[in-house]
Protein backbone atom coordinates (compact mmCIF):
# COMPACT_ATOMS: atom_id res chain seq x y z
CA UNK A 1 0.00 0.00 0.00
CA UNK A 2 1.54 3.62 -0.89
CA UNK A 3 1.65 5.61 2.24
CA UNK A 4 -0.87 8.21 2.58
CA UNK A 5 -2.69 10.61 5.36
CA UNK A 6 -6.57 11.69 5.28
CA UNK A 7 -7.98 14.33 7.08
CA UNK A 8 -11.56 13.69 7.74
CA UNK A 9 -14.45 16.87 7.85
CA UNK A 10 -16.56 17.56 10.35
CA UNK A 11 -19.68 15.12 11.57
CA UNK A 12 -22.50 15.15 9.03
CA UNK A 13 -26.53 16.34 9.43
CA UNK A 14 -28.13 15.96 5.53
CA UNK A 15 -31.09 16.04 5.22
CA UNK A 16 -34.47 19.09 5.04
CA UNK A 17 -35.81 20.74 8.32
CA UNK A 18 -33.12 19.36 10.89
CA UNK A 19 -32.10 22.61 12.23
CA UNK A 20 -33.54 22.39 15.43
CA UNK A 21 -31.63 18.98 16.23
CA UNK A 22 -28.41 21.54 16.18
CA UNK A 23 -30.01 23.45 19.37
CA UNK A 24 -29.34 20.35 21.89
CA UNK A 25 -25.82 19.64 20.17
CA UNK A 26 -24.49 23.05 21.51
CA UNK A 27 -23.14 23.88 24.62
CA UNK A 28 -25.29 26.20 27.24
CA UNK A 29 -24.14 29.48 26.96
CA UNK A 30 -25.38 32.36 24.45
CA UNK A 31 -24.39 31.14 20.47
CA UNK A 32 -22.82 33.92 18.16
CA UNK A 33 -24.62 33.46 15.06
CA UNK A 34 -22.71 34.50 11.76
CA UNK A 35 -24.32 35.19 8.80
CA UNK A 36 -25.05 38.10 6.15
CA UNK A 37 -27.85 40.48 5.58
CA UNK A 38 -29.22 38.71 2.57
CA UNK A 39 -29.64 35.49 4.41
CA UNK A 40 -31.87 37.87 7.51
CA UNK A 41 -34.17 39.57 4.63
CA UNK A 42 -34.83 36.24 2.84
CA UNK A 43 -35.67 34.65 6.45
CA UNK A 44 -33.65 32.08 6.12
CA UNK A 45 -32.17 31.57 9.73
CA UNK A 46 -36.19 31.61 10.90
CA UNK A 47 -36.73 28.34 11.71
CA UNK A 48 -32.96 27.74 13.76
CA UNK A 49 -33.68 31.23 15.63
CA UNK A 50 -36.85 29.52 16.59
CA UNK A 51 -35.51 26.23 17.47
CA UNK A 52 -33.39 28.43 19.87
CA UNK A 53 -35.62 30.44 21.54
CA UNK A 54 -38.00 27.38 22.13
CA UNK A 55 -35.27 26.09 23.90
CA UNK A 56 -34.25 29.19 26.08
CA UNK A 57 -30.94 29.87 24.01
CA UNK A 58 -29.55 33.39 23.58
CA UNK A 59 -28.34 34.58 20.16
CA UNK A 60 -26.22 36.99 19.80
CA UNK A 61 -26.47 37.70 15.61
CA UNK A 62 -23.69 39.47 13.95
CA UNK A 63 -25.42 39.76 10.20
CA UNK A 64 -22.69 41.97 8.82
CA UNK A 65 -20.70 39.92 6.74
CA UNK A 66 -19.78 41.45 3.27
CA UNK A 67 -18.26 38.86 0.07
CA UNK A 68 -14.46 38.62 0.60
CA UNK A 69 -14.60 39.38 4.52
CA UNK A 70 -12.12 41.90 5.34
CA UNK A 71 -10.17 41.80 8.86
CA UNK A 72 -12.33 43.90 10.55
CA UNK A 73 -15.88 42.38 10.10
CA UNK A 74 -13.70 39.31 11.12
CA UNK A 75 -12.17 41.27 14.61
CA UNK A 76 -16.15 43.03 14.88
CA UNK A 77 -17.55 39.95 15.21
CA UNK A 78 -15.41 38.21 17.30
CA UNK A 79 -15.76 41.49 19.79
CA UNK A 80 -18.93 40.81 19.72
CA UNK A 81 -19.16 37.38 20.79
CA UNK A 82 -16.59 38.39 23.75
CA UNK A 83 -18.29 40.71 25.30
CA UNK A 84 -21.55 38.29 25.19
CA UNK A 85 -19.47 35.83 26.53
CA UNK A 86 -20.64 33.33 24.10
CA UNK A 87 -19.92 29.73 24.06
CA UNK A 88 -20.70 28.32 20.60
CA UNK A 89 -20.71 29.65 17.26
CA UNK A 90 -22.72 29.19 14.05
CA UNK A 91 -21.48 29.87 10.32
CA UNK A 92 -25.04 30.25 8.11
CA UNK A 93 -25.07 31.19 4.78
CA UNK A 94 -22.37 31.50 1.76
CA UNK A 95 -18.50 30.75 2.08
CA UNK A 96 -18.17 34.36 3.47
CA UNK A 97 -20.08 33.74 6.50
CA UNK A 98 -18.77 30.70 7.33
CA UNK A 99 -15.10 31.76 6.49
CA UNK A 100 -15.36 34.21 9.16
CA UNK A 101 -17.23 31.86 11.65
CA UNK A 102 -14.37 29.30 11.42
CA UNK A 103 -12.32 31.98 12.62
CA UNK A 104 -14.03 33.68 15.29
CA UNK A 105 -14.84 30.72 17.20
CA UNK A 106 -10.77 30.03 16.54
CA UNK A 107 -10.08 33.23 17.90
CA UNK A 108 -12.74 33.51 20.86
CA UNK A 109 -11.53 29.88 22.05
CA UNK A 110 -8.18 30.22 21.74
CA UNK A 111 -7.42 33.74 22.53
CA UNK A 112 -4.41 33.71 19.66
CA UNK A 113 -3.90 37.08 17.76
CA UNK A 114 -5.14 36.53 14.25
CA UNK A 115 -1.70 38.26 12.76
CA UNK A 116 -0.11 35.69 14.70
CA UNK A 117 -1.78 32.10 12.80
CA UNK A 118 -1.65 33.25 9.19
CA UNK A 119 -0.62 30.12 7.06
CA UNK A 120 -0.96 26.20 7.11
CA UNK A 121 -0.96 24.18 10.56
CA UNK A 122 0.20 27.40 12.64
CA UNK A 123 -3.18 27.73 14.54
CA UNK A 124 -3.14 24.40 16.88
CA UNK A 125 -5.30 25.87 19.91
CA UNK A 126 -9.03 24.89 20.49
CA UNK A 127 -11.73 27.00 19.52
CA UNK A 128 -15.71 26.95 20.48
CA UNK A 129 -18.19 24.45 19.37
CA UNK A 130 -18.54 25.29 15.92
CA UNK A 131 -21.59 24.41 13.44
CA UNK A 132 -21.64 25.52 9.99
CA UNK A 133 -24.74 25.69 7.45
CA UNK A 134 -24.17 26.32 3.95
CA UNK A 135 -26.77 28.54 1.90
CA UNK A 136 -25.24 28.11 -1.75
CA UNK A 137 -23.65 24.72 -3.13
CA UNK A 138 -20.15 25.82 -3.89
CA UNK A 139 -17.64 26.89 -1.81
CA UNK A 140 -17.85 23.55 0.36
CA UNK A 141 -16.28 25.71 3.33
CA UNK A 142 -18.17 23.63 5.99
CA UNK A 143 -16.19 20.78 5.23
CA UNK A 144 -12.64 22.43 5.26
CA UNK A 145 -9.82 24.35 7.56
CA UNK A 146 -9.61 27.02 5.18
CA UNK A 147 -10.88 30.32 5.99
CA UNK A 148 -9.91 33.22 3.73
CA UNK A 149 -9.91 36.92 4.95
CA UNK A 150 -8.99 40.32 3.27
CA UNK A 151 -6.48 42.56 5.27
CA UNK A 152 -4.87 45.94 4.44
CA UNK A 153 -4.56 47.02 0.65
CA UNK A 154 -6.76 44.20 -0.25
CA UNK A 155 -4.15 41.44 0.04
CA UNK A 156 -6.12 38.25 0.90
CA UNK A 157 -4.62 36.11 3.98
CA UNK A 158 -5.54 32.83 4.60
CA UNK A 159 -5.38 30.40 7.89
CA UNK A 160 -5.38 26.38 7.08
CA UNK A 161 -5.49 24.52 10.11
CA UNK A 162 -7.18 21.41 11.39
CA UNK A 163 -8.47 23.46 14.29
CA UNK A 164 -11.16 25.27 11.75
CA UNK A 165 -12.71 22.12 10.54
CA UNK A 166 -16.49 22.72 12.35
CA UNK A 167 -17.88 20.28 14.80
CA UNK A 168 -20.80 19.94 12.83
CA UNK A 169 -21.80 21.08 9.03
CA UNK A 170 -25.58 20.72 8.03
CA UNK A 171 -26.81 20.47 4.99
CA UNK A 172 -30.61 21.58 3.74
CA UNK A 173 -31.31 21.78 0.89
CA UNK A 174 -34.35 23.93 1.23
CA UNK A 175 -31.75 26.65 2.35
CA UNK A 176 -30.57 26.66 -1.12
CA UNK A 177 -33.78 27.23 -3.10
CA UNK A 178 -34.30 31.01 -3.03
CA UNK A 179 -30.58 31.75 -4.88
CA UNK A 180 -30.42 33.37 -8.47
CA UNK A 181 -29.69 31.46 -10.73
CA UNK A 182 -26.59 32.72 -11.98
CA UNK A 183 -25.41 32.28 -8.59
CA UNK A 184 -26.90 28.17 -8.23
CA UNK A 185 -24.43 28.39 -12.05
CA UNK A 186 -21.31 29.78 -10.58
CA UNK A 187 -21.02 28.58 -7.36
CA UNK A 188 -21.80 24.75 -8.73
CA UNK A 189 -19.03 25.44 -11.53
CA UNK A 190 -16.47 26.46 -8.81
CA UNK A 191 -17.55 23.05 -6.97
CA UNK A 192 -17.13 20.97 -10.14
CA UNK A 193 -13.49 22.62 -10.13
CA UNK A 194 -12.77 21.92 -6.99
CA UNK A 195 -13.78 18.19 -7.67
CA UNK A 196 -11.71 18.16 -10.90
CA UNK A 197 -8.37 19.91 -9.52
CA UNK A 198 -8.71 17.30 -6.47
CA UNK A 199 -8.58 14.56 -8.81
CA UNK A 200 -5.76 15.73 -10.70
CA UNK A 201 -3.91 17.36 -7.44
CA UNK A 202 0.17 16.72 -8.16
CA UNK A 203 0.60 16.66 -4.43
CA UNK A 204 -1.44 14.56 -1.44
CA UNK A 205 -4.40 13.06 -3.90
CA UNK A 206 -4.48 9.94 -1.88
CA UNK A 207 -7.57 7.26 -3.04
CA UNK A 208 -9.99 8.79 -0.52
CA UNK A 209 -9.76 12.24 -2.24
CA UNK A 210 -10.14 10.75 -4.96
CA UNK A 211 -13.33 8.64 -4.46
CA UNK A 212 -15.11 11.68 -2.84
CA UNK A 213 -14.00 13.82 -6.13
CA UNK A 214 -15.38 11.33 -8.31
CA UNK A 215 -18.79 11.18 -6.57
CA UNK A 216 -18.89 14.99 -5.99
CA UNK A 217 -18.26 15.52 -9.61
CA UNK A 218 -20.80 12.72 -10.86
CA UNK A 219 -23.33 14.47 -8.59
CA UNK A 220 -22.39 17.90 -9.38
CA UNK A 221 -22.17 17.82 -12.97
CA UNK A 222 -25.12 14.93 -13.48
CA UNK A 223 -27.57 17.80 -11.67
CA UNK A 224 -26.21 21.91 -12.10
CA UNK A 225 -28.20 22.28 -15.16
CA UNK A 226 -31.42 20.87 -13.22
CA UNK A 227 -31.10 22.90 -10.43
CA UNK A 228 -30.61 25.99 -12.67
CA UNK A 229 -33.58 25.42 -14.60
CA UNK A 230 -36.29 24.11 -11.81
CA UNK A 231 -34.94 25.99 -8.49
CA UNK A 232 -37.05 24.63 -6.85
CA UNK A 233 -36.37 20.74 -7.42
CA UNK A 234 -35.09 20.04 -4.13
CA UNK A 235 -33.76 16.86 -5.28
CA UNK A 236 -31.23 18.28 -7.75
CA UNK A 237 -30.78 21.17 -4.85
CA UNK A 238 -29.76 18.48 -2.66
CA UNK A 239 -27.50 16.54 -4.88
CA UNK A 240 -25.72 19.92 -5.58
CA UNK A 241 -25.03 20.51 -1.88
CA UNK A 242 -23.75 17.23 -1.18
CA UNK A 243 -21.60 17.21 -4.25
CA UNK A 244 -20.26 20.61 -3.01
CA UNK A 245 -19.71 18.94 0.43
CA UNK A 246 -17.63 16.19 -0.66
CA UNK A 247 -15.39 18.29 -3.53
CA UNK A 248 -14.81 20.36 -0.37
CA UNK A 249 -13.67 16.93 1.73
CA UNK A 250 -11.13 15.93 -1.69
CA UNK A 251 -9.79 19.02 -2.08
CA UNK A 252 -8.89 19.75 1.69
CA UNK A 253 -6.78 17.09 1.63
CA UNK A 254 -5.71 17.15 -2.14
CA UNK A 255 -5.25 20.80 -2.98
CA UNK A 256 -6.84 22.78 -5.93
CA UNK A 257 -3.76 24.44 -8.24
CA UNK A 258 -4.15 26.12 -11.85
CA UNK A 259 -7.50 26.96 -12.59
CA UNK A 260 -8.06 28.55 -9.41
CA UNK A 261 -4.28 30.23 -9.63
CA UNK A 262 -5.69 31.84 -12.80
CA UNK A 263 -8.71 32.88 -11.00
CA UNK A 264 -7.78 34.52 -8.13
CA UNK A 265 -7.00 37.67 -10.03
CA UNK A 266 -9.96 38.07 -12.15
CA UNK A 267 -11.54 38.69 -8.48
CA UNK A 268 -8.90 40.68 -6.88
CA UNK A 269 -8.03 42.89 -9.74
CA UNK A 270 -11.65 43.28 -10.88
CA UNK A 271 -13.71 41.33 -8.46
CA UNK A 272 -15.74 38.95 -10.60
CA UNK A 273 -17.75 36.62 -8.07
CA UNK A 274 -15.07 33.62 -7.51
CA UNK A 275 -17.25 31.35 -9.35
CA UNK A 276 -17.56 32.74 -12.45
CA UNK A 277 -13.63 33.63 -12.18
CA UNK A 278 -12.74 29.44 -12.21
CA UNK A 279 -15.53 29.25 -14.65
CA UNK A 280 -13.64 31.76 -17.65
CA UNK A 281 -10.28 29.97 -16.87
CA UNK A 282 -11.54 26.48 -16.85
CA UNK A 283 -11.64 25.55 -20.28
CA UNK A 284 -8.20 27.49 -20.83
CA UNK A 285 -5.94 25.87 -18.07
CA UNK A 286 -7.83 22.11 -18.76
CA UNK A 287 -6.24 22.73 -22.06
CA UNK A 288 -2.76 23.25 -21.06
CA UNK A 289 -3.64 20.61 -18.57
CA UNK A 290 -4.24 18.19 -21.19
CA UNK A 291 -1.09 16.31 -21.84
CA UNK A 292 0.32 15.93 -18.73
CA UNK A 293 -2.95 15.44 -17.28
CA UNK A 294 -4.46 13.05 -19.96
CA UNK A 295 -4.94 9.94 -17.98
CA UNK A 296 -6.83 11.48 -15.30
CA UNK A 297 -8.98 13.46 -17.24
CA UNK A 298 -9.78 10.34 -19.59
CA UNK A 299 -11.00 8.64 -16.34
CA UNK A 300 -12.91 11.55 -15.48
CA UNK A 301 -14.87 11.70 -18.86
CA UNK A 302 -17.35 8.95 -18.33
CA UNK A 303 -18.47 10.68 -14.97
CA UNK A 304 -19.26 14.16 -16.72
CA UNK A 305 -21.14 12.47 -19.88
CA UNK A 306 -21.86 8.29 -19.21
CA UNK A 307 -22.90 8.56 -22.60
CA UNK A 308 -19.44 9.31 -23.54
CA UNK A 309 -18.20 7.05 -26.57
CA UNK A 310 -15.04 8.12 -27.21
CA UNK A 311 -12.81 5.15 -26.51
CA UNK A 312 -9.07 6.18 -27.34
CA UNK A 313 -7.47 8.42 -24.02
CA UNK A 314 -7.37 11.78 -26.47
CA UNK A 315 -11.13 11.33 -27.43
CA UNK A 316 -11.84 11.21 -23.62
CA UNK A 317 -9.69 13.89 -22.72
CA UNK A 318 -11.80 15.73 -24.89
CA UNK A 319 -14.51 15.09 -23.99
CA UNK A 320 -14.35 15.85 -20.43
CA UNK A 321 -13.31 19.77 -21.62
CA UNK A 322 -15.77 19.70 -24.03
CA UNK A 323 -18.57 18.80 -21.65
CA UNK A 324 -17.55 20.99 -18.44
CA UNK A 325 -17.75 23.69 -21.02
CA UNK A 326 -20.90 22.94 -22.19
CA UNK A 327 -21.76 22.62 -18.35
CA UNK A 328 -21.11 26.53 -17.95
CA UNK A 329 -22.70 27.44 -21.22
CA UNK A 330 -26.27 25.47 -20.47
CA UNK A 331 -26.04 27.03 -16.87
CA UNK A 332 -26.50 30.51 -18.71
CA UNK A 333 -22.54 31.67 -17.55
CA UNK A 334 -21.10 33.96 -20.32
CA UNK A 335 -17.45 32.40 -20.81
CA UNK A 336 -15.19 35.29 -22.31
CA UNK A 337 -13.25 37.82 -19.99
CA UNK A 338 -14.91 40.56 -22.54
CA UNK A 339 -18.41 39.86 -21.58
CA UNK A 340 -17.21 40.71 -17.81
CA UNK A 341 -15.63 44.34 -18.56
CA UNK A 342 -11.95 42.86 -18.83
CA UNK A 343 -9.75 45.23 -21.19
CA UNK A 344 -7.45 42.80 -23.28
CA UNK A 345 -4.48 45.01 -22.33
CA UNK A 346 -4.99 43.85 -18.62
CA UNK A 347 -3.00 40.23 -19.34
CA UNK A 348 -0.08 41.13 -18.49
CA UNK A 349 -0.91 42.40 -15.04
CA UNK A 350 -3.53 39.19 -14.75
CA UNK A 351 -0.43 37.00 -15.31
CA UNK A 352 2.10 38.39 -13.34
CA UNK A 353 -0.63 38.37 -10.49
CA UNK A 354 -1.54 34.57 -11.30
CA UNK A 355 2.38 34.43 -10.54
CA UNK A 356 1.77 34.78 -6.85
CA UNK A 357 -0.16 31.91 -6.12
CA UNK A 358 2.48 29.90 -5.71
CA UNK A 359 0.61 27.58 -2.87
CA UNK A 360 -1.36 26.58 -5.98
CA UNK A 361 0.43 26.36 -8.80
CA UNK A 362 2.71 23.71 -7.26
CA UNK A 363 -0.29 21.62 -7.15
CA UNK A 364 -0.72 21.96 -11.22
CA UNK A 365 -0.38 18.75 -13.02
CA UNK A 366 2.18 20.99 -15.18
CA UNK A 367 4.00 24.02 -14.94
CA UNK A 368 2.43 27.35 -16.14
CA UNK A 369 4.64 30.01 -16.47
CA UNK A 370 4.19 34.01 -16.63
CA UNK A 371 4.11 33.39 -20.70
CA UNK A 372 1.96 30.34 -20.43
CA UNK A 373 -0.62 32.21 -17.72
CA UNK A 374 -0.75 35.20 -20.50
CA UNK A 375 -1.61 33.00 -23.66
CA UNK A 376 -4.44 31.17 -21.21
CA UNK A 377 -5.68 34.53 -20.27
CA UNK A 378 -5.22 35.87 -24.23
CA UNK A 379 -7.20 32.33 -24.58
CA UNK A 380 -10.19 33.34 -22.32
CA UNK A 381 -10.77 37.40 -23.59
ZN1 LIG B 1 -13.05 27.51 -5.36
Amino acid sequence: MRSFTFHPGPTLLAGAGRAGELVSNLPDGPCLFVSDQDIVRLGLLNDLLAAMQEHGREVMLFDAVEADPSKDTLLAAVELGRGAGVQSVIGFGGGSPMDVAKLAAYLLGSGDDLDSIWGVDIAKGPRLPLVLLPTTAGTGSEATPISVITCEGGVKLAVNSRPLVADIALLDPQLTVGLPRHVTAATGIDAIVHAVEAYTSARLKNPLSDALAREALRLLTGNLVTACTEPENLEARGSMLLGAHLAGLAFSNAPVAGVHALAYPLGGLHHLPHGLSNALMLRPVLEHNAEAARELYAELAPIVDPKCEASGTQGRVRSLIDGLERLCVESGLKLRLRDHGIPQDDVPRLASEAMKQTRLLVNNPCEISESDARRLYEAAW
